[in-house]
């Protein structure tokens, strides 16, 4: 090529673009077009320069917006004109990194097509190999032990590269260049069946414990981010088993199937849930059952289901597992997942059969990400350590969010990282994560928590505030409910509109000292959310161990309504049945000792949950509401009761009198639970009417009724503001509370 038909370009590309192999792409296009110069990580994002004529240039700039790596996100693609420097060949640079770069670790990648056929290639040399990845898939933010993201700060530094290997790892236009956890069958890690003091390694593992769970054992497997436990979902007795073992009476299991052909023979599956199933994060995706499968979700239309994402999923499925596996968190009841080989041969002894322990170590537990129809629920593996929204802040921002459900969040250079599910920080393991999650966070984007603001819930008693305090002087304390509207508006980058926000969840401490979730806020990010309105206050006998019973929040509801709270003989007899805890809550309310004063929808929830045959204890949080919710599910669509908005109140002892009288009249209670849910829609469309706000804002754990999500979306349309990549419920907390104390003056 003559010299002077050369031109040159620089492109700066922002987004999800480092550690998920964009450069070896960019070098890989820039090869194939004969083209020169070069291509770095840059501090915020990739820099590349180009040299060449102005056709290839074009196809070379169209094929990198066109194809970007699976991982990659594109946020922002600028071309400029550069001088020409004369280079004669391409390369990979090493990274101009100062400080503070704004994408250091990319989430954990599922295996990848091209991997995926070279697993099952008998003539390919990792042929059912099962720690096979590549650059744009494997292990990422699971593995890394402490940066910057090479092998050596990987929990891949015990297995030194074979030379084969190494030739891929080093070769620019191998499609394994730089990835870190490369490796193969001569080389790296391999799976352990261990089984009755019986160890077994190596591909026979795998078939083992495939043949296993076909005769109904409980296996534990080693996946990305901890170990599951698996068994058959069709053998409703290794289900029981399982049940029994894991002291886990009715919460749903989650269910693994190989892709999604599999899923739609079990679940009705839209576009929509097709995408998810299939994103990089290979999520737990909440879908209506198709078919029964007996103890896997007690009580519930749907089932959890997610696709095969790890290799060891695929070769179990390959070597004859059940087509149908339940996947299930590894723990006791509600602890968090197990990660550590030695901690789950402890725990898991004596629920699973067997185990398969996979050789890689685990840096730290990332659980399986969850999605329902309208939005993330678990922000986890696939996910974490994303960013999740981009605030107007530069300086940083660490947000240490709500004591159930609990995960942090960071915000580095206005990008709002968002942490793994941590769980419920009562469990000490948790609470160990939780702080090893704030150090690892500071760590991976080099953050001194000394100079950083700290935003925590205002509630003086969770420890997620109490650690806060302890980690520096900078503290924002951030009202719980105000929390969850903000998150909206984080996510839509709303931050001057004036918005009208209904924050509905079981309980948040409220500036009043009183137990909150049920509140109506106006207001913006700059001036402050005012409450403005709320449900009705009732009394709950207990405080927040009420939330653990139905029937007590019942008790202090039905006392608070001035005609009910004289029938209270009336609860204990047919069709009400309340047990005998109704009546020590309500001698409780009588003595007014242990009474609390709330605006909880949640516990309204609950209330409504007793009074339709909800009588026992609940097993996890929000299953009497969800109890409801799949209840009215099964209804047609019937006329809602009355729930007014007057004097700032949502009334609910109508809808009260009128469950009473339906229900002692003999209605059906599928019936009862949809016009109940039809009431709560028409509180908050009576709210926006009295209010008359452009947008409507909907957030807290009680917006995850899909049911009342999608009635208000048909109602509201456009000027309906909801959570979809934040959770709506505490896990999504953090990023509010680091939004709000970005706009708090003076900080
Ligand atoms: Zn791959
Ligand atoms: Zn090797
Ligand atoms: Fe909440």
């Amino acid at each position: 090529m003559r010299t002077e038909d050369k031109e040159s370009r620089r492109l700066h590309i922002t987004g999800v673009v480092q550690g998920v192999g964009f450069r070896p792409f960019v070098y890989r296009l820039a090869v194939e077009r004969g083209l020169t110069g070069w291509v770095l990580n840059g501090e915020r994002g990739v820099d590349v320069h180009v040299e060449g004529n102005s056709e290839q240039l074009d196809d070379f700039t169209e094929a990198i917006r066109a194809r970007p790596p699976p991982a990659a996100r594109i946020a922002s693609f600028e071309i400029t004109a550069d001088a020409i420097d004369g280079f004669d060949s391409f390369e990979i640079r090493e990274s101009e990194r100062a400080h503070a770069p704004t994408v250091r670790v990319c989430a954990d990648l599922p295996v990848c097509d091209a991997c995926l056929r070279e697993l099952f290639d008998p003539h390919d040399r990792r042929y059912k190999y099962p720690y096979m990845n590549c650059t744009d898939c494997g292990p990422r933010y699971s593995i890394v032990r402490a940066l910057p993201y090479d092998r050596a700060q990987t929990t891949m530094r015990d297995w030194p590269m074979c030379d084969a290997c190494r030739r891929e790892y080093e070769d620019p236009l191998d499609r394994r260049f730089h990835a870190q956890p490369v490796a193969c069958s001569q080389c790296g890690p391999s799976y352990v069946l261990e089984r009755e003091g019986d160890r077994i390694r190596g591909g026979e593992a795998i078939a083992d414990a495939a043949q296993l769970l076909c005769r109904g054992a409980i296996v534990a497997i080693k996946g990305l981010g901890g170990y599951h436990l698996a068994c058959d979902a069709h053998n409703a007795t290794a289900v029981r088993a399982l049940r029994e073992r894991k002291y886990r009476k009715e919460r749903p299991f989650a269910l693994m199937v190989r892709d999604t052909v599999r899923a739609k023979e079990i679940v009705h599956v839209d576009a929509r849930a097709e995408e998810w199933l299939h994103s990089p994060a290979r999520p737990i995706v909440l879908l209506r059952q198709r078919v029964a499968l007996a103890g896997v979700a007690p009580e519930s239309d749907e089932f959890g289901v997610m696709t095969a994402y790890a290799p060891v999923h695929h070769l179990l499925f390959d070597a004859g597992a059940p087509p149908v596996l339940v996947m299930t968190s590894a723990n006791r009841s509600s602890e968090p997942i197990a990660y550590r080989d030695d901690d789950a041969r402890n725990s898991l002894a004596s629920i699973a059969d067997a185990m398969l322990v996979g050789e890689r170590e685990i840096a730290r537990r990332v659980d399986d990400s969850v999605v329902s129809s309208i939005g993330v629920i678990r922000h986890s593996r696939g996910h974490a350590p994303q960013a999740v929204a981009t605030l107007p802040v530069s300086s940083p921002i660490l947000a240490t969010g709500a004591d159930l459900k609990n995960a942090i969040a960071l915000v580095v250079n206005g990008q709002a990282f968002l942490s793994q599910h941590i769980g419920d920080l009562e469990h000490l393991d948790a609470f160990g994560s939780f702080k090893k999650t704030i150090d690892d966070f500071c760590e991976l984007y080099d953050v001194d928590v000394a100079e950083t603001l700290i935003a925590h819930d205002a509630h003086p008693q969770y420890r997620s505030s109490a650690y806060a305090m302890e980690l520096g002087e900078h503290g924002c304390s951030v009202q719980h409910h105000r929390a969850h509207i903000a998150s909206v508006l984080a996510e839509r980058e709303a931050f001057e509109p004036t918005v009208l926000g209904f924050a509905f969840d079981g309980t948040g401490y409220g500036e009043d000292g009183t137990i909150w979730g049920g509140e109506i806020f106006a207001g913006n990010l700059s001036d402050g959310f005012e409450r403005i309105a709320h449900l009705r206050p009732a009394l709950l006998p207990g405080g927040d161990a009420a939330a653990q019973f139905p029937v007590q929040a019942a008790a202090g509801f039905l006392f608070c309504h001035p005609e009910l709270s004289q029938m209270s003989g009336l609860f204990t007899k047919t069709p009400f049945a309340f047990p005998v805890r109704y009546r020590d809550a309500l001698e409780l309310l009588k003595k007014n000792v242990r009474v609390f004063t709330t605006t909880s929808m949640g516990r309204l929830f609950d209330t409504v949950a007793a009074l339709l045959g909800f009588t026992r204890g609940i097993t996890f949080e929000g299953q009497a509401a969800m109890w409801v919710e799949h209840l009215a599910r099964c209804s047609a669509r019937v006329a809602p009761y009355p729930f007014p908005f007057q004097g700032g109140e949502l009334d609910y002892c109508p809808l009260l009198s009128q469950i009473v009288a339906d229900r002692t009249a003999g209605r059906d209670v599928r019936e009862i639970a949809r016009a109940f849910h039809g009431a709560i829609v028409r509180g908050v469309l009576a709210a926006v009417e009295a209010f008359d706000f452009e947008h409507v804002v909907i957030s807290g754990g009680v917006f995850q009724n899909a049911l009342l999500v999608e009635e208000l979306a048909v109602a509201l349309g456009d000027r309906l503001w909801t959570n979809r990549l934040i959770p709506s419920n505490d896990g999504g907390i953090c990023i509010g509370q680091a939004t709000i104390a970005a706009f708090t003056p003076n900080r």
